[in-house]
């Protein structure tokens, strides 16, 4: 690409390229913060910027010590950030897999030219919500977007059956066999219940929320899905979408975070 802005020798490649590059870092900031991870960063920086100032003062034995410890710095780094590391390529895996179900997904919207999502009803979510959250019952839903969610679901027992407020009542109600954990839904169908979910590992959350709250935002941390829980302590029924918890959220909220977040176009 041969195209020049207005400032000497900057190309629009170039500034591409910065853009592209804010973003990997942004992302992966997103990632890390509130961790302990953010902690071993700024050490990394601090000894960086210390060795490169021993080095200008020719301070020979500290610049020779800190560079030895830069040499096996990056063995360090991967070992240390291993599960970041981690979770970062899946972020990147997930949001741009391109699955023979999504494919599908993809082409059928495109030859029909139709934008909204045929036949999602949210409604059950709706009513089950609102229920739950008057009765206090505690409530982890999770929903599927275009990418896959098998691995969550295998933390679970199948249940493959079509939504219903009913439905999600009884799974949720506290005698049941299936109550504890998630339950993961697609459009429609209720795919599994009793999943296990990733907690995040952040520390800037707030201390009131326990597993339940902490398991929602984890689990929107990594994979690309939506999250509703129903607090059995307040019944303040939340929302977690890309690490981001939304608490407290009314019916007509629910509503419009469920259609924005799960519409196809979206
Ligand atoms: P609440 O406001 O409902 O009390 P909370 O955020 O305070 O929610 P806890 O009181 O710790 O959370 O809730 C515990 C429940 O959360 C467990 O009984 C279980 O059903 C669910 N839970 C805890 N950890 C996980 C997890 N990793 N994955 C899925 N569900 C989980
Ligand atoms: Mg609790």
């Amino acid at each position: 690409m041969n195209t020049t802005l207005p400032f000497p020798h900057i190309r629009v490649v170039d500034v591409l390229d910065i853009l592209l590059v804010a973003l990997l870092l942004y992302q992966l900031y997103r990632l890390l913060r509130g961790t302990n991870v953010m902690r071993i960063f700024w050490a990394i920086v601090f000894i960086y910027i210390s060795s490169k100032l021993f080095d200008l003062l020719h301070m020979r034995l500290c610049s020779q010590i800190l560079g030895g410890v830069m040499s096996v710095g990056l063995i360090a780094l991967v070992i240390v950030f291993q599960p970041e590391i981690r979770k970062f390529l899946l972020l990147i895996g997930t949001k741009t897999q391109l699955t023979g179900d999504t494919m599908v997904k993809r082409f059928q919207f495109w030859r029909s030219g139709v934008r909204n999502k045929p036949g999602v009803n949210f409604e059950p979510y709706i009513q089950a919500c609102m229920h739950m959250s008057q009765s206090k019952t505690g409530a982890l839903i999770i929903f599927k977007r275009l990418n896959s969610v098998e691995e969550l679901v295998k933390t679970g027992e199948v249940v493959n059956a079509v939504v219903s407020s009913p439905l999600l009542e009884t799974l949720f109600f506290k005698n049941s066999p299936l109550h504890d954990g998630a339950v993961i839904v697609s459009g429609n169908t209720v795919l599994a219940a009793r999943c296990i979910l990733p907690v995040t590992s952040r520390l800037d959350i707030d201390p009131n929320l326990g597993l339940r709250h902490r398991s929602a935002i984890g689990v929107t941390e990594g994979l690309d899905v939506v999250a509703v829980i129903v607090s059995e302590e307040t019944g303040a029924i939340s929302y977690a979408v890309g690490g981001e918890i939304h608490h407290n959220v009314g019916p007509v909220q629910l509503r419009h975070a469920l259609e924005a977040y799960l519409s196809p176009s979206a």
